[in-house]
């Protein structure tokens, strides 16, 4: 057993790590021993027995409330520190107890700062489209600043109401529509932030074969913070490969449309990444018109979170879409199933352990186990495209019977 070391920048994954894995509360207990089943027969099937991973439990949410008397027990953080990779169940939000959530804590201790979600059809899913198989995009949000950083001053607050007249006084700000009641807050956007997260959308885009990135962002709104966003993305891709939207326009402006598609298409034939950029709202509008022109999108926190959630619904997925909370920087990754703890069918055996299973497809690509990943993947959709699911997709397995069709396929 060794551990998962970050390296002059690489991840080293020994043969034998240790991984330590979140239950999680509600439905946690039904899934995630379904995905650490598949994944061991995946990974025992695509390296002969030469690699595995050795689980280590680790305490968060209920069950450590109700064991240590802490939701988030000091020993599970010693272990997310020291071995970098995680992958956690759903937790319940604590109410009181000085939580925002679980999720968020986590999140901010180790300045997880890309929430990476892939978004795919699967074959058998209900779809509310036409054409949901056209959806093959991995979006990456940042996650640590924008609107969603919570500083937040509640209406009629003596701090709103301060900052108000501070915003009067010092900075000539008259054009807040109710400034005795208004509440307030506050959207940090930074090039640090933003650059980090881009190079992490490029990085993958580079290592996927993604031919095209799209900065998403209402910069046409908030020029310094969204539009911030845009400029400060357009500089990494500078630092890249790449063919900008903004070189295009150029040259058709010089010599035409004919000649900026000669050159972009000779650009995309070496290689390089198409990079351009959307209105947020414009943006929602064309991933139902043409999803298929899209790979992967970078974007700011509050974006990030509607686009993901619209896409995940074009391809009738909230319940199985995926997603990881990523620090490419020092490697501090957590996997996740991106749905509750689904109290309603927690522990019945019915719940649907997919959205954990494709967080574990991404957690062994990130490992570089990327036989593994992709076995399990399509042990999945083979499943699911036999009708082999549980109700919530249609099928009449339960949680277990489910999971065994998947390991049938592997
Ligand atoms: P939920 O996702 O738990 O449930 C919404 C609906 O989807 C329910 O009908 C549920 O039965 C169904 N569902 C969810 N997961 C399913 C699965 N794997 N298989 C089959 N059906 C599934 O959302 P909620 O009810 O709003 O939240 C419940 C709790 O979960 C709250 O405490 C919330 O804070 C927490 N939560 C946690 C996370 C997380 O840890 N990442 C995310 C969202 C909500």
């Amino acid at each position: 057993m060794a551990k998962i070391e970050m390296i002059d920048g690489k991840l080293s994954v020994p043969n034998n790590p240790e991984i330590p894995y979140i239950n999680g509360d509600g439905v946690g207990i039904d899934i995630s021993p379904a995905m650490i089943e598949v994944v061991d027969t995946a990974v025992a099937k695509s390296y002969a027995g030469e690699k595995k991973i050795t689980w280590q439990e680790l305490l968060a949410g209920e069950k450590a409330f109700e064991t240590t008397g802490d939701y988030l027990p000091e020993t599970t953080l010693t272990s997310l520190t020291e071995n970098l990779i995680a992958i956690k169940g759903p937790l319940m939000t604590p109410i009181g107890g000085g939580f925002r959530s679980l999720n968020v804590t986590l999140r901010q201790n180790f300045d997880l700062f890309a929430n990476v979600r892939p978004v795919a059809y699967f074959t058998g899913v209900a779809s509310p489209v036409k054409h949901p198989e056209n959806v093959n995009m991995t979006i990456f949000r940042e996650n640590t600043e924008d609107i969603y950083a919570g500083i937040e001053f509640e209406s009629e607050s003596a701090d709103a109401l301060r900052l108000i007249e501070i915003l009067k006084s010092d900075f000539g700000i008259n054009k807040i529509r109710f400034d005795k009641t208004s509440a307030i807050g506050i959207k940090p956007v930074s090039p640090d932030g933003t650059k980090r997260l881009v190079r992490a959308a490029f990085d993958h885009a580079i290592a996927n074969g993604n031919t095209r990135l799209t900065l998403v962002h209402k910069g046409n709104i908030m020029k310094f913070t969204e539009g911030g966003f845009k400029k400060w993305g357009y500089e990494v891709a500078s630092e890249y490969p790449t063919f900008t939207v903004n070189e295009f326009n150029d040259i058709k402006a010089a010599s035409g449309i004919e000649a900026a598609k000669k050159v972009k298409n000779q650009a995309l034939a070496e290689g390089k990444i198409y990079v351009d950029d959307a209105i947020a709202d414009n943006f929602l509008q064309q991933i139902l018109l043409n999803p298929s022109d899209y790979q992967v999108v970078a974007t700011l926190n509050l974006n990030g979170d509607y686009i993901s959630d619209a896409l995940a619904a074009q391809v009738g997925g909230i319940g199985i879409s995926p997603g990881a909370n990523i620090n490419f920087i020092t490697g501090h990754a957590i996997f996740e199933a991106t749905h509750g703890t689904a109290p309603d069918i927690a522990g019945l055996g019915l719940a649907n352990p997919s959205s954990l299973i494709l967080s574990s497809v991404m957690m062994l690509d990130f490992m570089g186990w990327g036989e593994a990943a992709l076995l399990v993947k399509s042990a999945l959709a083979k499943a699911i495209a036999s009708g082999q699911t549980t109700r919530d997709l249609g099928g009449q397995l339960t949680t277990a019977e489910f999971t065994q069709a998947i390991i049938s396929n592997i």
